[in-house]
């Protein structure tokens, strides 16, 4: 068995339902994706310093996410009783940031150069430093994949992983980059 193949055995252990080797050179940063977080239909565009443009230009990005030669993906995936299901959504969304956190915590031991990228703004603290004060946990503080302009329907297409499970079902996808 590989260390990658043991990582993602790890993931699933961690209470994720897939796990997946990424290619890092599948991590394709496109500024169409920031248009989106522009839009602020989530409200946190320039709310945190997770999102943009507090998480830095997509060249900042691009530099910080060079250099990897292995990662892995992670998603939690759940049925939904209908489409307006919101409170199975919300309890979707917490296991899946949990379950990210604590193979954050993990892996950070197993590589010093360990990136995270989750689903959603940073909700370490109830209310973000931005922009008056720097943050007040920069090493624990995880952006977006979709903040640093990954399109996750793609990523996951390139590393055979489903994005799409049917109706009534939800995917949050996050992944690392081991280092
Ligand atoms: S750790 Fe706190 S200050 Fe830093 S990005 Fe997250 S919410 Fe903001």
């Amino acid at each position: 068995m590989t260390e990658l193949d043991k990582m993602i055995d790890l993931a699933r252990e961690h209470g994720f339902t897939h796990a997946a080797a990424l290619d890092p050179d599948t991590m394709i940063l496109m500024p169409e994706v920031r248009d989106m977080c522009l839009a602020n239909t989530c409200g946190q565009y320039d709310k945190n310093w997770s999102c943009p443009p507090g998480c830095g230009t997509l060249e900042e990005c691009r530099q910080k996410v060079s250099g990897y030669h292995s990662g892995i993906l992670v998603q939690t995936v759940g049925d939904l009783e209908d489409s307006m299901d919101f409170e199975t959504m919300i309890c979707l969304e917490k296991q899946h940031k949990e379950n990210f956190a604590e193979l954050t915590n993990v892996l950070s031991g197993l590589y010093p150069k360990l990136l995270p990228l989750g689903a959603g703004t940073c909700t370490l603290c109830k209310v973000c430093t931005y922009p008056d004060a720097p943050c007040r946990f920069p090493e624990r503080s995880i952006s977006s994949m979709e903040a640093y302009g990954i399109l996750v329907t793609q990523i996951c297409k390139d590393n055979g992983m489903k994005y799409y499970y049917g109706p009534n079902t939800l995917a949050y996808t996050s992944c690392y980059l081991l280092g």
